[in-house]
């Protein structure tokens, strides 16, 4: 299989060339213009960053590229997906006051954000995928009815994926909340009788009646009780409850959850352009929707772009993992001071440049392909989240034509 160009500038920069420069003319050079933006609804898929997190990207990248995707003759947008969980994201009046205050507002960003699942994350299409985990993935409205997808992606750790790139952000950041359910859940939600009101919310917006209003058993207060033989685990219910009564069923596992994502991210990008950029920066363990972000696990390494997301999140992944680790406190110089591995890591790192480290990637890659212990050893983003197997998901994504695992690093 052929290999997929991904393009990579490092930071350093000069008068007139900053690092906003930087991004445009990387995209230029991996070949954005041959979209045709002409008139094109084009949404600009990104994560705004939860209150008090502050390593998501800053507006300004928006921005630049907003006005140059706008000079295309684009109809550009800013968009995001509501999140399961409680949090100021949830809905999307707090999104939008979430995303306004961290900067992405007309102002800072160029553009406007429209919130791709509506009020409650209830507005979605299914795109007809027939995927192997999800046959119709419950993509946000305004993403599915997009003409161009362009992802600008935070690259960093992930609590559940093993890290967060092109990929995730596509695929689980697109997902409507009945979406990101069932990327989430390998079964129905369940109820939380502790939590739930009976407020009867879920019951009027569950369209298989699976929902009713039973007794306690205090006999006094009712509670939201799910008839499993009708319930479809659409997540509507948990999308629809205020109260955190409406609940998440049991977990997929982490394979499961990366080749479900892999196959939400091509319903997004099915049969129509798109183009991934990733940056390297702000390496935080964990993904940008906490309220916070831990210490950088190694130093600030670049911004790369590509047609292909499966490609782009292999060789980020691979430069992150050839970088040193900062030396100062952070969770993975933590994790590696207890172990003996920092030292072999130490000496894996010492005076190689990344293409000799891509180099040696190929190397590895080659005989190690197709098992999800690839490199597991030097896989920090293994060693931050033990349980998680990112590479299952680019594997998926390979099998299933989103993209190319293998390669070629083009420097400019
Ligand atoms: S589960 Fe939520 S929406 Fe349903 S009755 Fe309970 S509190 Fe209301
Ligand atoms: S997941 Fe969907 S079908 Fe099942 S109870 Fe909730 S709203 Fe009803």
């Amino acid at each position: 299989m052929e290999k997929a160009k991904v393009y990579f500038t490092d930071l350093r920069t000069r008068p007139g060339m900053g690092l906003a420069n930087k991004m445009l003319r990387l995209v230029k050079a991996a070949g954005i213009e041959k979209i045709d933006f002409q008139d094109q609804f084009t949404a600009i898929k990104i994560h705004f960053g939860e209150r008090g997190n502050l390593a998501y990207l800053r507006p300004n990248y928006a921005a630049t590229l907003v006005d140059f995707l706008r000079s295309k003759g684009a109809k550009v947008f800013l968009t995001d997906s509501n999140t399961l969980y409680s949090g100021a994201r949830s809905n999307a009046v707090d999104h939008l006051a979430t995303a306004m205050d961290n900067g992405y507002n007309p102002i800072s960003a160029h553009a406007d954000v429209i919130i791709a699942d509506g009020l409650k994350g209830t507005d979605y299409k299914e795109i007809d995928l027939g995927g192997e985990y999800c046959p119709k993935p419950k993509i946000g409205t305004a993403i599915a009815d997009s003409d161009i997808i362009i992802s600008m992606n935070h690259f960093k750790g992930h609590e559940q994926a093993g890290f967060g790139g092109a990929l995730k952000n596509l695929g689980m950041g697109s997902a409507s909340v009945g979406g990101k359910l069932e990327l989430h859940c390998s079964s129905c939600p369940k109820i939380d009788l502790d939590a739930c009101t009976g407020c009867g919310v879920c019951a009027k917006y569950c369209h298989h009646n699976a929902i009713s209003l039973i007794n306690s058993e205090d006999g006094i207060h009712r509670k939201a009780s799910i008839d499993y033989s009708k319930c479809v685990g659409c997540g509507q219910c948990v999308a629809v409850c205020q109260h955190d009564g409406a609940i998440i069923g049991e977990n997929s596992s982490t394979k499961e959850l990366n080749c479900k994502i892999a196959e939400y991210a091509l319903a997004v990008v099915k049969d129509k352009p798109s183009f991934h950029i990733n940056f390297i920066m702000n390496v935080s363990p964990e993904c940008d929707c906490w309220n916070h972000n831990d210490a950088a696990i190694v130093p600030d390494l670049g911004i790369a772009a590509s047609f292909d997301p499966v490609a782009l999140d292999c060789a980020c992944a691979d430069l992150v993992n050839a970088a040193p680790v900062l030396g100062v406190d952070n969770r993975l110089s933590d994790i590696l001071s207890r172990s003996a591995e920092h030292e072999e890591q130490q000496e894996w790192h010492e005076h190689k440049s990344l293409e000799e480290q891509h180099d040696e990637h190929e190397h590895d890659h080659q005989h190690e392909h197709g098992h999800c212990a690839h490199g597991r050893q030097h896989d920090k983003f293994h060693l931050m989240h033990p349980d998680t197997c990112w590479r299952a998901g680019a594997e998926h994504g390979e099998k299933i034509g989103l993209g190319v695992c293998d390669y070629e690093l083009v420097k400019i």
